[in-house]
């Protein structure tokens, strides 16, 4: 696989009034070119923290990152300069929040905001800058090419006078305005209803397909990463437990915490009569994470090495990587792929 994006042994931390939260702790993620990436995993365990490293726009007084790399076509992100950075933030790699709101300024037309991403970045077919009047133009065909009734009307608008799934829409308009290589979309659903949020991930698939770009979604739905991504990366306690080709993450899965998300979910076939279950305890500390495995205190199978020891990445076939003393050829326990 040819990966556009590969992150390596990736730690960060944050520094609060009470203490340093090491939210990555030695992260390894790969996306290939033209791929869609699934980080999942509950709230706190270190998924958006990953992807936003990417795009360097932390809080960056409070944000340490202690080590690693994140290989962007070749380039260190981690090692490039702001200067440098802006010019690849927006322009190669766009990026989708939860809250549209967020990305967008209240006071000023939507269809004004994607211009000036164009006229920042943005260039006409013969490499020259665009003029205001172009941008603008441009900015109203995006807006009907997410699919935005009477974009004319809707690009004199300002926010607060669309609605959420229709906001939303106008942000994957204005994160895909400069073509982007890598698109990275923050739990880009979460925040509309039902209807709405099959819409938008038809259209971040169309918009993939049509731009040719890769795409990394943060997502705790697995239902999400089921209708889009080719990969999934599970995420706890501020590591990848377990990532895999869709295959290997819904059909073979090997990491107990994994297991316990899929019982978590509905299934339209199979188990569908039997009851949900959930994750019993709390996710981990991660102002004094565990020496060994997070997930210790939630499982069912835990043994004495795994309150000690963090488990090593053990590969289960090219795709498949699961952390989990399961897996240990010395462990007395034996798990077979997708049979806990
Ligand atoms: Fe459970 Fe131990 Fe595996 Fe962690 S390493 S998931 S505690 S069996």
């Amino acid at each position: 696989m040819i990966a556009i994006i590969e992150i390596k042994d990736l730690r960060v931390s944050f520094h609060a009034y009470f203490g340093e939260v090491q939210a990555v702790r030695g992260v390894n993620l790969k996306l290939g070119d033209g791929d869609t990436l699934a980080i999942v995993g509950e709230s706190g365990c270190g998924k958006s923290v990953t992807a936003l490293s990417i795009m360097r726009i932390h809080n960056m007084d409070a944000t340490e990152f202690k080590s690693g790399e994140i290989l962007f076509d070749g380039t260190d992100l981690l090692k490039i300069s702001e200067k440098e950075m802006q010019n690849i933030r927006g322009n190669r790699i766009g990026m989708i929040f939860q809250d549209p709101m967020t990305a967008l300024n209240p006071s000023m037309t939507v269809g004004n905001q994607i211009a000036e991403v164009l006229l920042r970045h943005g260039r006409s077919a013969g490499g020259k800058r665009l003029s205001p009047k172009d941008a603008r133009e441009r900015a109203t065909e995006l807006l009907r090419r997410v699919k935005i009734p009477s974009p004319e009307r809707r690009a004199s608008q300002f926010p607060h006078e669309f609605s959420g799934g229709m906001l939303q829409r106008a942000v994957i308009a204005m994160a895909m305005a400069c073509s982007p290589e890598v698109l990275i979309a923050d739990e880009p659903t979460t925040a509309l209803d039902v209807t709405v949020q099959a819409q938008i991930l038809d259209l971040l698939k169309e918009m993939q397909r049509e731009k040719r770009a890769s795409l990394i979604i943060i997502t705790h739905d697995l239902g999400v990463v089921a209708n889009i991504a080719k990969s999934a990366a599970v995420m706890y306690g501020g590591l990848v437990v377990e990532a895999g080709t869709i295959g290997d993450i819904f059909y073979r899965s090997s990491h107990p915490y994994t297991r316990g998300l899929l019982d978590s979910i509905s299934r339209e076939s199979g188990r569908k009569n039997e009851p949900l279950k959930s994750i019993e305890g709390t996710p981990p500390d991660l102002v004094n994470p565990p020496a060994g495995c997070p997930f210790t205190d939630r499982c069912e199978y835990a043994m004495r090495v795994c309150k000690d020891r963090l488990p090593p990445e053990s590969a289960l076939s090219e795709t498949h990587l699961c952390r989990c003393w399961m897996l240990d050829p010395e462990c007395p326990l034996k798990i077979e792929r997708g049979k806990l």
